[in-house]
């Protein structure tokens, strides 16, 4: 099959004006001008018209179990009180309620042009009732912050469920809510199964006092809860984080946030060179009115920054063009070519899919998407202001 279109952004290299992709089962086998590609290739031609062909979307952090939490939240100045009232919101739910939420989720998501979830899931249980209509990398999110001694089961209980995925992972969720021993016992099987991990990490002003001072409202709830608070009072997170993980296994790590570094922080990653898939998610981060992601700094420092949604919880759409306006917003001075590739190139490259996803590349998987576009100077400008459901996409080589 050619695909033609208006502009063909490939993701390497300047759109193509008239440009076409040709497709066979499920890749990508040759792209370039129109006249050429036909030339070339043969099969049936669909021709989208007046619009920009891309690759499918990458949503590098997203909860899809919580896609029916949209709107129940309203933003809570204190974080802690915010995990109160995720939790509550939870309690009312059932096994059949998630379910329907994360089916709603994918289809919300390809709605929005997204052909890829890194998505985290507080049920590893429900992961084999589900068939994705979109690639999915399922993380299994787990706690054992009220379980205390029970890493290992809950880590094992969750990778049985995980094998019927064809991709996945695990997710210690945060430093506050995860024992140092779940950290190391993910990461030893992430090495020994060759999958790979994502945890949330130095988020919120409050996670900091915690880690760093021993104080605060969220110091304060887990030690209610009866975490062992032992760990607090010396480090920040990212201290904490890299002494729990060693530095074996780094770049399988996918960290969600990273808000609220210290200098020292910042002073330890310049020293070390240590390098991290970092996602930020923008509307979450304004919903939480957190600290300006310090995206100049990360990326002075060489880190691979991607989008995220994050969950509906604290935000309002799975639309990641939506997503890449509200970067825009913060950092102007971002080219919006830039910006796409958070969510494309760059997502790739965090889910170890660079020579897969995210560009438009004979041998590379056949996902892609069209939007609206009447200047081929502009394309890039144009797709991230695109707001509304997509009316072409091919998933896998499938329309
Ligand atoms: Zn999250």
């Amino acid at each position: 099959m050619i695909v033609r279109a208006r502009t063909v952004v490939t993701m390497d290299g300047p759109p193509i004006e008239d440009g076409a992709v040709a497709v066979s089962g499920n890749r990508i086998v040759d792209v370039g001008k129109f006249d050429e590609t036909k030339a070339r290739n043969a099969g049936e031609i669909v021709d989208l018209g007046e619009q920009a062909l891309l690759p499918g979307l990458i949503n590098a952090h997203c909860h899809l179990d919580y896609t029916l939490l949209r709107g129940k939240i309203p933003p809570l100045k204190c974080f802690a009180d915010w995990i109160r009232a995720i939790n509550a919101e939870k309690a009312k739910l059932s096994p059949n309620d998630y379910l329907g939420s994360i089916n709603e989720g994918f289809a919300e998501a390809k709605r929005f042009g997204t052909t890829t979830t890194a998505n985290l899931i507080a049920f590893p249980e429900l992961v084999p009732q589900v068939t994705p209509p979109i690639r999915a990398w399922w993380f299994a999110e787990l706690i054992d912050v009220r379980a205390p001694g029970r890493a290992n089961e809950i880590v094992d209980l969750a990778i049985k469920s995980l094998e019927f995925a064809e991709n996945w992972g695990l997710a210690p969720h945060a430093l506050f809510t995860a024992s140092r021993h779940l950290y190391r016992r993910c990461q030893e099987i992430a090495q020994r199964e060759n999958v790979l991990l994502t945890t949330h990490l130095a988020e919120s002003g409050e996670e900091m006092q915690m880690c760093h001072d021993a104080s605060g409202p969220l110091y304060e709830f887990l030690k209610s809860i009866g975490r062992p608070m032992d760990d607090c009072g010396n480090e920040t997170p990212l201290q904490l984080f890299l002494d729990t993980i060693g530095d074996r296994a780094l770049p399988r790590w996918i960290l969600a946030h990273l808000n609220k570094l210290a200098e020292s922080d910042f002073e330890l990653l310049e020293k070390s060179k240590i390098g991290f898939h970092v996602v930020h998610s923008p509307r979450s981060h304004d919903y939480f009115k957190h600290s300006q992601f310090p995206f100049e700094r990360l990326q002075a420092l060489g880190f691979n920054i991607c989008l995220g949604t994050d969950s509906l919880a604290s935000n309002e759409s799975l639309s990641l063009f939506a997503e890449m306006r509200a970067f825009q917003k913060t950092f102007p001075s971002v080219s919006p070519e830039e910006i796409l590739k958070m969510v494309t190139v760059n997502s790739a490259m965090a889910l170890h899919q660079e020579n897969m996803l995210g560009r438009i590349r004979p041998g590379f998987c056949a996902d892609l998407i069209a939007v609206q576009c009447s200047e081929d100077e502009n394309a890039f400008e144009e797709i991230l202001g695109f707001d509304g459901s997509i009316d072409w996409i091919m998933v896998n080589g499938t329309m």
